[in-house]
């Protein structure tokens, strides 16, 4: 099986009137089913779902395997006729999307549907009406009420309270203190905030720069995750430990499928078998695919070790990326 940069592919109907597949570069009809494809990194894209399926195998098997799938009947039966047999499913914790942000839209934002309970957000909610909070994950931004997204991420909701920001509208703030137990603790802030482009994996050449997240030094000789900054003139890159990312909001074990691709050849099978101390423990929803850290080394070993070493471009301010080029399935 190739590799892929998804973390979920969603079936639903194609509501744009020129939409064309990323694959076949044919048109997806108005009406019809298409596949939204999420990657880990960068924007999201399109396909016609047989074309979609083709690119990712492993997820489309996780969706003929689970029943309580939300892809439609329709498109679960292209998938039946089209994944090869033996295909491994995703894992199912791939499919999460944690929060990583939450902002409050400076002007009036249309009504949209909230995605915890169905309703029009903003809306009527006594003193908030009218409020709807802006929710960044990694597969985009969503629109909540107060009282929805702070159920969903409590901790997220205590740093903005404490931030005190003017940014945010008071009786947002004092709702928000005044429900939320004392007993939950502020989320920290995300180790990727106003980074782009493709991340690294690479050896410190000093112990001069400390991580982003724990703000220790970085030891020399050390494995580190690198990205560039996307704001400000200079083009800085930041740091961070490997088990740091790894306990950060932002983590998603793709990316650090990403980084093993896309692997400097000087670095060693041990240093990744290493990882067994900071990566954290296989979620128990993992239950029917092989351990991270396997999977890992799997990549590890058939990462061409004398790879011709092209440029991999990157555009960080419009956050595009280009993903290793031989890791697709071929159509
Ligand atoms: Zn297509
Ligand atoms: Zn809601
Ligand atoms: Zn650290």
């Amino acid at each position: 099986m190739r590799w892929n940069p998804y973390i979920d592919l969603r079936v639903e109907v194609s509501n744009a009137v020129r939409c064309k597949c990323k694959a076949c570069d044919i048109e997806i009809s108005r009406g019809e089913l298409r596949v939204c494809a999420i990657p880990v990194v960068g924007k999201q894209e399109l396909y016609h779902v047989d074309c979609g399926i083709k690119r990712a195998y492993d997820h489309a098997a996780r969706k003929l395997k689970d029943k309580e799938s939300d892809w439609p009947e329709a498109a679960l039966k292209i998938a039946k006729r089209l994944v090869p047999e033996g295909t491994i499913p995703v894992r199912r914790s791939y499919q999460r999307t944690p929060l990583l942000n939450l902002s409050y839209p400076q002007t009036p934002p249309r009504t949209q549907t909230c995605p915890l309970c169905g309703e029009d957000c903003p809306g009527e909610e006594g003193a908030l009406t009218g409020h709807a909070i802006r929710a960044f994950s990694l597969d985009g931004e969503r629109r909540f009420h107060p009282a929805c997204i702070r159920k969903l991420a409590p901790g997220l909701c205590r740093r903005i309270v404490l931030e005190d920001s003017e940014r945010w509208p008071r009786e947002v703030l004092d709702f928000w203190t005044q429900t939320i137990p004392d007993t939950i603790k502020p989320t920290r802030r995300s180790p990727w905030q106003d980074t782009g482009g493709l991340p690294t994996l690479e050896r410190a050449p000093s112990a001069r720069a400390a991580c982003r997240y724990c703000s220790e030094k970085i030891t020399k000789g050390e494995l580190r995750l690198a990205r560039q900054k996307v704001f400000g003139t200079r083009r800085s890159p930041v740091y961070f430990h490997v088990g740091c990312f790894a306990r950060s909001d932002d983590y998603h074990p793709k990316i650090l499928e990403l980084v093993v691709l896309r692997i400097d050849p000087e670095i060693q099978r041990e240093e990744i078998e290493a990882w067994s101390e900071v990566l954290p423990a296989t979620p128990e929803i993992d239950d029917d695919v092989p351990p991270l850290l396997d999977c890992l080394l799997d990549l590890f070993d058939r990462v061409p070790r004398e790879a011709e070493t092209e440029a991999v471009p990157s555009n960080l301010t419009e956050n595009l990326v280009e993903f290793p080029r031989g890791f697709f399935s071929s159509e």
